[in-house]
Parts: structure tokens; C-alpha cells; sequence
């Protein structure tokens, strides 16, 4: 079977898997990135998370290097900030490479080395690795990269901004001479441009150009959205659903599973809820349609493939089940609502990484997403509530219940009428999924890059004041005089600990001690992963800083002897573990 993805250039295994996958057409940036990849060019694009970026290199750089080659020393290398983006780079490449039987290494710090040489021993296609941890590997010479083929450098501003720089660079200078190299970044600040300049060979520049807009193209719909964490996804959209007044809204989901996975969700909810999407016959779309239009759906759930062309009229929600892969997507999905002067309501679902793109698409429809919180369990039930309260007095209007007088007046005689009517109203609200639904959904805030003074010389000394709010101050005895910079400290907490630097705060190094601000959450996560590292091949002190002792370093400072502070901590007596900072 041939796909929009065969056209470009991938053969049959891969494009059945993306089939599998659910994947029914190319987003932008790989319709772009994916013939420039297969030709062997180098590339750099400019996309940012939910742009499908992943199968933008992964797709090319299987067809090109992996098909038909043994798992032995790895030929395609990816670089990426964080553990969590590594997992879910090498779990792509699995999922794009199963019909070809690939193999590959995700390589990260806080995973313990053995497990990690044993899986490069086996031998593998692909190794996704974070930049302190892969340096390591090459240290201890456990990760042979005489045959890469392919580098990426994978979210390049992040990992600039966690201070990798001097790692990309070596992992650059171990590489062999020939090359193809990847450079994907949301942003292109002057830092990736520099190594755009030096390590890419006449790149094709891939910009997913945002798209102008004139008055009145956009569709002047209220734009709501809620973030929530991966896992709540569907249980917020029911929420969702469940307070919102809607005659037919339309959910877009990413791919096939997706909306099959969504419609399930929201039928076991008790929604009327059909799925639309590529892989349904014509007979069964059109029955889909029908019941649409004639308002004996309540839900339907499409990719966006299905959705075009399709004209409905009735549409009063528009609910985005993730953020789109582009912005012109966004646009076209919110415009099927509001028709012929009604209202309409547009929605997005989104996870806190997705959140930057909450601001594109503020860009481009001109108009401000209000961002919400979703949907209390008490919020819900008063929504019922509500619900039940009309249907009564309709029925009370309708005044066309002589037939259970009988009944009542025979539950009366037991009862009081007062208690007969809630306990009748207590079994319609159960009829009605009144009893689902007690738990409550975590809130959770954007992955907003808190502000980090990367220069030693912060504005306000940080031992000045109080830890920020929500954060953990954490002492390092390592300080300017043992070489330590930021980026060794924000390498260190991602690395060993496999924190995100967006939990990482301000960062303050003194001559012979460092303060860290760190989310509360991780702090003794952080804490008990440094402790057991070496900083420069010692043992250092890690501890909660107290804030009598930052009173302490106030004196010091402003006494302008600054690293006269004496360490009165006994270093943990524990086996230390060798660390990227141990030459
Ligand atoms: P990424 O930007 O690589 O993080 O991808 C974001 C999400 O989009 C992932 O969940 C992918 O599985 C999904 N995705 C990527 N490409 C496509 C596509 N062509 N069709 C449907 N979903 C996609």
C-alpha cells in the first residue's frame, strides 16, 4: 500500500509502520525535512516540540542508514537535553523501525552505566543520548562511534541553555570527518547559529514559516485551553465535555489510534460519540455525517485528514486533543465553528511541553487563549446539577406526569415527599453518570524556562534572599576555585539526577561554594544524586541550604571576602561515583 509518506521517498516497511502508527499524512516540517534528509543533505530546522519534528530526521535517517545494515557500533547519533526527551526520541525510533527489526541505545545520565554498555555491546543501529552521559561513554570507551553516518542535535537550544555546549563540542570533535548532520531547534538565537556556521555543510534551512493572516480570516471564536498532565488527557477532555453547553463538537486527535483510544473514552463517559478518520469506509463515514447533521451525536472525533471537506454546519465546540502540527491546522480547525452567525468555542488540550506553542497561536489568530484550570469535581457536579434542575422544570412545564402520581403518593405514605423527590432526583443523576469521576485532576503549570542568571554575577546576590517561592536552595561545596561554572551545575542535576532544567532555578557560584534554587518537589532528588557523584574527583558537600547559613555567607560577602567561607561539612561517607566532571 502506498501512502502520502511513500511519495516521499520512504519505502514500504517504514510508511506501514507509520499505517500501524495511526499517521495519515506528513506535517509540514517533515514533508519538508524528510526528501532533504534522503538525499543526504544537511539540515537545519526550526521547529519546536508537537511540529512531529522527531519523524522529521528519524523516518530519512532510518531509510538511509538503517534498512538492510547489521546493529553493530552505532550509525545514527541523536543528542538531546533531557532524559525524558531521549526515552521518547529512542521509543520513535523503535515504533518507526519495528518491521526492520532496529536497534536502539537510549543513553542518559542517573541510568547505571552497566546496563547501558551491555545494550552498546549487543549492538545497535541507533544510539539517543544526553551530551554529559554520552561524553562519559566515549571516556570510559564504551561507545564507538567510528561509524556514525548521522548526527542530530535534537532541541539544540535547550541544550545550549543547560550549558552542554562544551559536550556538543567534544562529541562534535569525536565524530568521524564525514557526516550528516541535523540541527533542530525551536529558536535560533546567535549560539545555534555559530554552530549551524561551523558544523553543518550547506544546510537546507527549514523554517515552518508562520503563516500571514488578514482581518477577518481567522475565525473570532472565544479560544480557551487547559493543560494538563499526559496521563489526564482524556479524563479532562470528559470534563470538559461535561461542563461545557455543546450541540456537537468536533475533537482532533493526531492519528487513527488516537481517535479510536479518545471516542472509546468518551463513550465508556456516556457520550453519543462517533470516530472519523482514514482507515473507516465510505458507507461508515457518511453514517458518521448523517448523524452529525441531523443532531443525534453529541461528540465526533477526527483526524484532520477526515475532517476536510467535510461541511457541517451545527458545530459549537471545536476541541483540539493536543496542540496541532502546524499553526495553519490550528486555524483551519477553528474555523468550523461559529458558522452561518452562531456561536462557537475553541478549544485546546495540551500538555505543559506543548505550552510554548500556546503562544504561535496566539500570534497567529491575533487573539488572546485564556488559559484554565479544568474542570473541578465540584465544578462537574454543579454542572449537573444544573442540568438536572432544567430537566425538572421542563417536565414541571410539560405537566404530563398524572401517570406517577399513584406512585408518589404511595411512596408518601412512608416517606416524606420532600425525601421522595431527592431520592428521585439521586437515581436520575445516577442514571446519569452522576457517580463517576471522584478523583481530581492535578493541576500542573507551564514549563515556563525560569529566569537564570548564566553569569556568575547575578544581579541581586541570591544569599541575600529568600529561596524563590516553591523552590529549594541547595548547597554545593564546589565553587569557582574547583572550575565549576552553571553548566557544570545544571549538567549535574540533569544528568545524575535526570531533572528537566526548566525545575532549575537561579544559580549562584561563589569561590568555593554554589547555591542552586531547584523546584521543592526534586530537591532531594537532586540532593541524594549528588551526593553520590564526584564534582572534579572529589567528594563534596550537597545539602538543603539552611537559611541561617545563607545569614553566614550575607557576612562574608559583604565583607568582600568572598570564599573565605570555611566548610564545616563532613563530605558523605559513601563510595563515590565517577562523574562527567572526573577527567
Ligand atoms: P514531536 O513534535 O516529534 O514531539 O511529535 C509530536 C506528536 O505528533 C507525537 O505524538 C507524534 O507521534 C505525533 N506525530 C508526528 N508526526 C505525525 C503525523 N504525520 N501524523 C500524526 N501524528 C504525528
Amino acid at each position: 500500500m502506498t501512502n502520502a509518506f511513500s511519495a516521499l521517498g520512504l519505502s514500504e516497511g517504514i510508511a506501514s509502520a507509520l499505517t500501524e502508527l495511526g499517521y495519515e499524512e506528513p506535517t509540514p516540517i517533515q514533508t519538508s525535512a524528510i526528501p532533504s534528509l534522503l538525499n543526504g543533505r544537511d539540515v537545519l530546522g526550526q521547529a519546536a516540540t508537537g511540529t512531529g519534528k522527531t519523524a522529521a530526521f528519524a523516518l530519512p535517517l532510518i531509510e538511509r542508514y538503517i534498512v538492510g545494515s547489521e546493529a553493530s557500533t552505532p550509525l545514527v547519533m541523536i543528542l538531546t537535553p533531557t532524559r525524558e526527551l531521549c526515552l521518547q526520541v529512542a521509543e520513535s525510533f523503535i515504533n518507526f523501525g519495528k518491521n526492520i527489526g532496529i536497534r536502539v541505545a537510549p543513553i542518559y545520565g542517573g541510568q547505571e552505566y552497566g546496563r547501558q554498555i551491555r545494550l552498546l555491546q549487543r549492538g545497535v543501529h541507533v544510539v539517543v543520548a544526553t551530551p554529559g552521559r554520552a561524553l562519559d561513554h566515549i571516556a570510559r570507551g564504551t561507545l564507538d562511534l567510528s561509524n556514525i553516518q548521522a548526527l542530530v542535535l535534537d532541541e539544540a537550544d535547550e541544550m545550549l541553555d543547560m550549558g552542554f555546549a562544551d559536550e556538543l563540542d567534544a562529541i562534535l570533535q569525536a565524530l568521524p570527518e564525514q557526516h550528516q548532520t541535523a540541527l533542530f531547534s525551536a529558536t535560533l538565537p546567535s549560539r545555534i547559529q555559530a554552530i549551524a556556521d561551523s558544523h553543518l555543510k550547506d544546510p537546507d534551512h527549514i523554517v515552518i514559516a508562520r503563516e500571514k493572516t488578514s482581518e477577518g480570516e481567522v475565525p473570532r471564536v472565544p479560544q480557551i485551553a487547559y493543560m494538563v498532565g499526559r496521563a489526564h488527557r482524556l479524563a479532562a477532555l470528559g470534563r470538559i465535555l461535561d461542563v461545557e453547553s455543546s450541540e456537537l463538537a468536533i475533537v482532533f486527535a493526531r492519528t487513527r489510534n488516537e481517535v479510536d483510544e479518545v471516542t472509546e473514552g468518551l463513550r465508556h463517559r456516556g457520550f453519543t460519540v462517533e470516530a472519523l478518520h482514514g482507515g473507516l469506509d465510505q458507507a461508515s463515514r457518511d453514517r458518521v455525517m448523517k448523524r452529525a447533521k441531523n443532531g443525534t451525536l453529541e461528540v465526533v472525533v477526527a483526524t484532520d485528514v477526515a475532517a476536510r471537506g467535510i461541511d457541517l454546519d451545527n458545530v459549537t465546540h471545536v476541541i483540539n486533543f493536543g496542540i496541532p502540527a502546524s499553526l495553519e491546522t490550528y486555524v483551519h480547525r477553528i474555523g468550523r465553528t461559529g458558522r452561518a452567525g452562531r456561536s462557537g468555542v475553541a478549544i485546546t488540550v495540551l500538555e505543559p511541553r506543548e505550552h510554548r506553542q500556546l503562544r504561535s497561536l496566539e500570534g497567529i489568530t491575533k487573539a488572546k487563549i485564556e488559559l484554565r484550570s479544568v474542570p473541578s469535581v465540584t465544578d462537574v457536579r454543579a454542572k449537573r446539577m444544573e442540568l438536572t434542575r432544567a430537566a425538572v422544570n421542563e417536565e414541571l412545564l410539560a405537566d404530563n406526569f398524572d401517570k406517577y402520581r399513584v406512585l408518589v403518593e404511595q411512596l408518601c405514605e412512608d416517606a416524606d415527599v420532600f425525601d421522595v423527590a431527592a431520592a428521585a432526583i439521586a437515581y436520575a443523576d445516577r442514571l446519569a453518570g452522576g457517580q463517576q469521576d471522584e478523583d481530581e485532576i492535578p493541576t500542573v503549570t507551564p514549563f515556563e524556562r525560569k529566569k537564570r542568571p548564566l553569569s556568575d554575577k547575578p544581579r541581586e546576590r541570591m544569599s541575600n534572599r529568600e529561596a524563590e517561592q516553591g523552590m529549594t536552595r541547595i548547597f554545593i561545596g564546589a565553587g569557582r576555585e574547583m572550575g565549576i561554572k552553571p553548566g557544570d551545575i545544571v549538567g549535574a542535576i540533569a544528568n545524575e539526577a535526570g531533572i528537566a532544567s526548566r525545575r532549575i532555578g537561579a544559580i549562584e557560584i561563589s569561590d568555593r561554594f554554589s547555591l542552586v534554587e531547584v523546584d521543592s518537589p526534586v530537591a532531594m532528588a537532586v540532593i541524594t544524586a549528588l551526593r553520590e557523584t564526584t564534582i572534579k574527583g572529589r567528594n563534596v558537600t550537597v545539602k538543603k541550604d539552611q537559611p541561617k547559613r545563607s545569614a553566614g555567607y550575607r557576612d562574608v560577602e559583604q565583607d568582600g571576602k568572598r570564599g573565605h567561607y570555611e566548610r564545616r561539612e563532613r563530605a558523605p561517607k559513601r563510595e563515590p561515583r565517577k562523574s562527567r566532571f572526573d577527567e
